[in-house]
């Protein structure tokens, strides 16, 4: 199957040309693969084809994948609920979906249990859309707050943001461009559980406006794997 080899190298050129019209260059934005539905055979594929970072949204699917990838970098994107936090603790990287303090606490204390700093990025619902999980905008300043104050197993290292679907990507830039105002105005909180790094916007329909407007990580899964078949996902 070459199909998946092309498809992150068309990625690749797709995202260099929108870094290029920012200043920046391709290997400035980091390609998650969005692996949800996949099976370990087409994700080792990806891998074999350069993908260094893979991307889940439900716990269960890391947990039955992970001894059968390769060695990568794998990222939490989706919603987590507090009760499974335990399970992929010592498996994920970074987690991309905090959006309250109670989910911090949580990580927190697992962290440290396993004797780790655990990297995450703050959700931000900057379209305010009521079935989106994430913080609005003027509660995420505070979260990020209490989370540096009181998380000594946490390291906030940016924040996310899942744009409203629109037929034409250009109509969503104003929300990533406001995501970008915020990750540039906390990135300068001075505290040492605090160093942003990663401004995690943009999918495979939206990611070159994305990261027109500043994104740094984009999260792709449809355009390297192809349609999903949700019948797949437990
Ligand atoms: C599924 C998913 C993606 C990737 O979506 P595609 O449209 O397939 O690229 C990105 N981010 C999150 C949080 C997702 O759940």
């Amino acid at each position: 199957m070459q199909r998946i080899k092309e498809n992150i190298a068309k990625i690749n050129g797709l995202k260099a040309a929108a870094a290029e019209k920012t200043g920046r260059s391709g290997d400035d934005i980091l390609l998650v693969g969005v692996t949800k539905t996949r099976s370990a055979d087409e994700i080792n594929e990806g891998i074999d084809a350069g993908l260094t970072d893979i991307g889940e949204n439900k716990v269960q699917e890391i947990m039955d994948k992970y001894d059968f990838v390769k060695p990568v970098r794998w990222h939490m994107i989706g919603h987590l609920q507090t009760n499974k936090v335990k399970y992929i603790i010592d498996k994920v990287s970074m987690i991309h979906s905090v959006d309250s303090y109670k989910l911090a606490e949580e990580i927190n204390k697992r962290a440290g249990q396993h004797g780790i700093t655990m990297d995450i990025l703050i959700q931000v619902n900057s379209a305010q859309e009521e079935s989106k999980f994430g913080i609005s905008m003027d509660e995420t300043e505070e979260l990020i707050r209490t989370i540096i104050e009181n998380c000594a197993n946490i390291r906030i290292r940016g924040l996310m943001c899942i744009a409203p679907f629109a037929e034409d990507p250009n109509d969503v830039r104003i929300y990533f461009a406001e995501v970008k105002r915020l990750y540039d105005q906390y990135g300068k909180i001075d505290h040492e559980r605090l160093d942003f790094q990663y401004l995690s916007m943009g999918m495979s329909h939206d990611f070159e406006a994305a990261i027109q407007e500043g994104s740094n990580l984009i999260r792709v899964g449809t355009a390297i794997f192809g349609e999903r078949d949700y019948s797949k996902q437990k």
